[in-house]
């Protein structure tokens, strides 16, 4: 026997920000709609690391119009948590959370969603499911270590290690200063001839002052060859270097979900950035009544959309709905 199939106005898959400002809108627009996520409430942040602090200030995360107070000048980690949460409460969003979209079907213009728990349809379908799920890999020998980490949480088991911290972004250099801190010795390799220029302005100075100090040693031009089971290879501009290593963080981004998105049938840039093809003002994909929205814009550009800048994607989007409604 087929199971039952709920049917709404609009699904969206992801309780990240973004998809709780969809689901806001949905609220306005008075559709009848369900945000289904495969962790807790804004899962990506949740996984974030425990001291992380966001580089935007609090007002400029805000949605729904409910304001966001936090205690310093930029919010923590912790703060967000509560915040967001706050906002599904005072919307009364509705969110089924640890429920994982697995399968997306278009038929007779309408979209069939499977997750791990039921079936649905909807008529128009958004799609917020961010890009923090998938570490961009380095596909070098010992990547698939225990030691290697591609996600960090806080710094205490790194105390009195040998760690190589790769990456020359922000989390990257979060990571070897927040572990240096804790009595690691710390190592950061980066690809490049300097850190990346989007690393904090009020954090640079700290991490150019710990490298010309010796505190933490940096190899930059440099990447890392090999990860052994005591030791790192790594390749640096005065030839292969070999180090004692306890511990690898691999600080080297992620990647939206691409084999989810070309499930959909949702086109992709054939070159390197892989940036999903939607419309520039309403963010409809080449499917019609099918959206993208936050972060998963971008492709393996993972730095062009933020909170900051795509929480306006939602109110565009239902625009574009409205027309629909309206035709
Ligand atoms: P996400 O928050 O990633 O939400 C996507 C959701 O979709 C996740 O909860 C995920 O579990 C869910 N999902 C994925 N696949 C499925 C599926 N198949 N089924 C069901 N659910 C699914 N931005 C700022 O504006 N300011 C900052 O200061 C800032 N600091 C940052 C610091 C760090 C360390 C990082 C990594 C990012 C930071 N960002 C910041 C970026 C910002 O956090 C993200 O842009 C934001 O989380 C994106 O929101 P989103 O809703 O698009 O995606």
């Amino acid at each position: 026997m087929e199971a039952v199939q709920k049917e709404y106005d609009v699904i969206i898959i992801g309780a990240g920000p973004i998809g709780l400002a969809s689901a806001i809108e949905a609220e306005k627009n008075g559709m009848n709609y369900l945000v289904i996520e495969k962790g807790c409430l804004v899962n990506s942040i949740y996984n974030y690391p425990t001291n992380m602090t966001f580089f935007s200030t609090s007002e400029r995360l805000e949605i729904g119009d409910v304001p966001f107070i936090s205690h310093g000048v930029k919010p923590t980690r912790t703060e967000a948590l509560e915040y967001y949460r706050r906002v599904k409460d005072s919307w009364k969003l509705n969110v089924n959370t640890y429920e994982k979209v697995t399968k997306v079907k278009i038929d007779s213009g309408s979209f069939n969603i499977q997750s791990d728990k039921g079936n649905y349809k909807s008529a128009y379908l958004i799609v917020a499911t961010g890009f923090f799920d998938y570490p961009n890999l380095m596909n070098i020998p010992g990547e698939n270590l225990d030691k290697v980490k591609h996600y960090y949480i806080e710094p205490h088991p790194y105390a009195y290690q040998d760690i190589v911290v790769i990456g020359g972004g922000n989390s990257a250099v979060d990571v070897a200063l927040e572990t240096y801190r804790r009595g690691a010795n710390v190592t950061l390799v980066v690809r490049g001839g300097e850190l990346e220029d989007n690393v904090k302005y009020w954090v640079r100075p700290d991490i150019e002052n710990r490298i010309s100090e010796g505190e933490i040693k940096a190899y930059f031009y440099s990447s890392v060859q090999e990860i052994k089971e005591n030791n790192v290879i790594i390749k640096s501009s005065n030839g292969k270097v070999e180090i004692k290593n306890d511990f690898v963080l691999a600080m080297t981004g992620y990647q939206p979900d691409f084999n989810f998105l070309k499930q959909m049938g949702i086109d992709l840039g054939e070159d390197d950035k892989q940036i999903p093809a939607f419309h520039p003002e309403n963010y409809e994909t080449n499917i019609n009544k099918l959206f993208l929205a936050g972060v998963v814009c971008g492709g393996m550009q993972t730095g062009k959309w933020f909170i900051e800048n795509s929480r306006e994607h939602a109110p565009k989007i239902f625009e574009r709905i409205r027309e629909y409604q309206n035709s």
